[in-house]
């Protein structure tokens, strides 16, 4: 099959939700759980590389001169800046998924998030919030991967990405992360099960 008929057949997920809200966490127990099913879309970022994290699987890590350059080309299918760096889904990373004939799980901020939906990737969108902000900051303290500045500025931007979520048909479901394994339950429910039959009703 085509990637492009691909893609359409098997509609992206697209998970968003303020950076420590758990995203990370979430999807890769579901990787964990379907390993055939879906397929992580590798965004390309001028971040460095948190310990741990591996070029090609997290992310690809770049400078913003070839980042920029890949943008000219018209290699992003959306791309934004957030805390300072830049960040895109190249339009590879999404045809490697659906190649492999596989649902394309994509973890990007609110301005990707709206970036896609002007496309015709019919992708269906989940956000992951915080029970509170309060949380969220404990979260981001406690995982030690920010800087104060980076910290802040995530703070700053997790208020923009809620006032983003409450506004009607801004997103195709919710779900809190308040305990992991309720979380967990609740994407996965309507991960897998809508995503079986390419349906979206909610
Ligand atoms: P982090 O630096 O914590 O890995 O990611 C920071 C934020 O960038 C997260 O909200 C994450 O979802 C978002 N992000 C990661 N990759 C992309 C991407 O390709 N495009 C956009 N728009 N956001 C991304």
């Amino acid at each position: 099959m085509a990637a492009a008929a691909a893609v359409r057949k098997f509609r992206p997920i697209v998970i968003s939700g303020p950076s420590g809200t758990g995203k990370s966490t979430l999807l890769k127990r579901l990787f964990a759980e379907y390993p055939d099913t879906f397929g992580f879309s590798v965004s390309h970022t001028t971040r460095s590389p948190r310990p741990g994290e591996q070029e090609g699987r997290d992310y690809y890590y770049t400078n913003k001169d070839a980042f920029q350059k890949l943008v000219d080309e018209n290699g992003f299918i959306e791309h934004a800046q957030f805390s300072g760096n830049h960040y895109g889904t190249s339009v590879k990373a999404v045809k490697d998924v659906a190649e492999k004939g596989r649902i394309c799980v994509l973890d990007i901020e609110m301005e990707g998030v709206k970036q896609v939906k002007r496309t015709d990737l019919n992708a269906r969108f989940l956000f992951l919030a915080p029970p509170s902000l309060e949380e969220l900051e404990r979260r981001l303290r406690g995982r030690g991967t920010e800087t104060e500045d980076s910290l802040l500025k995530r703070l700053t931007q997790a208020k923009v990405e809620l006032e983003y979520s409450r506004q009607p048909g801004a997103h195709d479901k919710i779900v809190v992360n308040n305990d992991l394994e309720e979380a967990y339950a609740a994407m996965k429910a309507w991960v897998v099960d809508g995503g079986k039959f390419g349906v979206q009703e909610e």
